[in-house]
């Protein structure tokens, strides 16, 4: 009777600790995907990241095109030119986009955004160079990039028409505040919900924001960047007595020296010129080099 009495206490405990035991592993997996969940909720809900972009040229358009295409996430730009001079589609040189800038549109805004591109420009057919004591004898180079790549050509567009594009490639609530921006020294975290806010010059409030406060910038101000130099010097803005912020962001700008010109010609250029050629003109010692076409 004992033995029968331990037999069953056994194999009582023993389905008792399979039944803790299963409960805890389906707890463990119910625990363990609804941490999985909160943190691809954490990590991946757009609605959460709220970017300021810095400046309306071809790296905060393209930020903000691929932003929303790639990451669902609207976006505010400032951008400090006027709303004129920012719809100005004849404003610009020419951009040149080889196959790797053509595949990158297509990567941010589909195949429309990459052949309305192309549609827009001139077919690159090849390069002359005149190099200097030779004015008459440019050495023609063809372009093989068609070949090469696909079927994939370079091509050169006027940058207030690349701009165009991209500004249709956008969502309607990315919101473009023009004349704004230009005055921005800095940034700081608020100590609600991580937001940052951007400062202008000599204030400790920012007027730009308020409405709808950043919690990520995005520096796409140039090559005159001031973020980059905050960055660079671990700063978060300007201080009272840097009065002069265009000498020192000019310090922290590379200067190879050499002076490019550049002309886009708005007629027809006579028959010495081969169509669909670019023309670089080099003086002597590469001092300065003039380019059109
Ligand atoms: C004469 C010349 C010829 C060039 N030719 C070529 C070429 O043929 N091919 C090529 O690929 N590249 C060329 N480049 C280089 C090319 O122009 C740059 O690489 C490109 O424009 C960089 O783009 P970006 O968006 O970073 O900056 P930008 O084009 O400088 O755009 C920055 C934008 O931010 C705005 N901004 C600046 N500060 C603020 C602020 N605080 N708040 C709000 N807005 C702000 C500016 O108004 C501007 O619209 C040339 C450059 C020059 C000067």
């Amino acid at each position: 009777g004992i033995i029968f009495f331990y037999a069953v206490a056994r194999i009582i405990i023993i389905i008792f600790a399979l039944f803790v035991l299963l409960n805890n592993i389906v707890e463990n997996n119910g625990y363990n995907i609804m941490t999985m969940a909160v943190d691809s909720t954490e990590k991946y809900d757009a609605s959460l990241v709220k970017p300021v972009i810095l400046g309306g040229g071809i790296a905060g358009l393209a930020t903000a095109v691929a932003l929303k295409n790639i990451a669902g996430i609207s976006p505010i730009i400032l951008e400090k030119s006027s709303l004129s001079s920012f719809q100005n589609v004849q404003v610009g040189g020419a951009v040149q986009f080889g196959p790797n800038g053509l595949k990158a549109l297509r990567a941010i805004g589909g195949e429309a955004l990459m052949q309305k591109c192309i549609q827009s420009g001139s077919i690159i057919k090849g390069n002359a160079m005149i190099f200097p004591g030779m004015p008459h004898k440019p050495t023609f180079f063809p372009d093989t990039t068609e070949e090469d790549n696909d079927g994939l050509p370079k091509v050169l567009v006027r940058w207030g028409i690349v701009r165009e594009l991209l500004v249709q490639h956008l969502s309607p609530e990315t919101t473009i505040l023009t004349e704004a921006g230009g005055d921005v020294c800095g940034y700081e975290a608020t100590k609600i919900e991580r937001n940052i806010i951007l400062l202008p010059k000599g204030t400790n409030e920012s007027t730009i924001m308020d409405r709808d406060p950043a919690n990520l910038i995005v520096s796409a101000e140039g090559v005159r960047s001031k973020f980059r130099y905050l960055v660079n010097h671990n700063k978060d803005r300007f201080g009272e007595n840097e009065e002069d912020l265009t000498a020192l962001i000019n310090n922290d700008v590379k200067d190879s020296g050499r002076i490019n010109l550049k002309a886009i010609v708005p007629r027809d250029l006579d028959d010495s010129f081969k169509p669909g050629y670019t023309y670089a003109y080099f003086a002597q010692n590469a001092g300065v080099a003039c380019f059109a076409g």
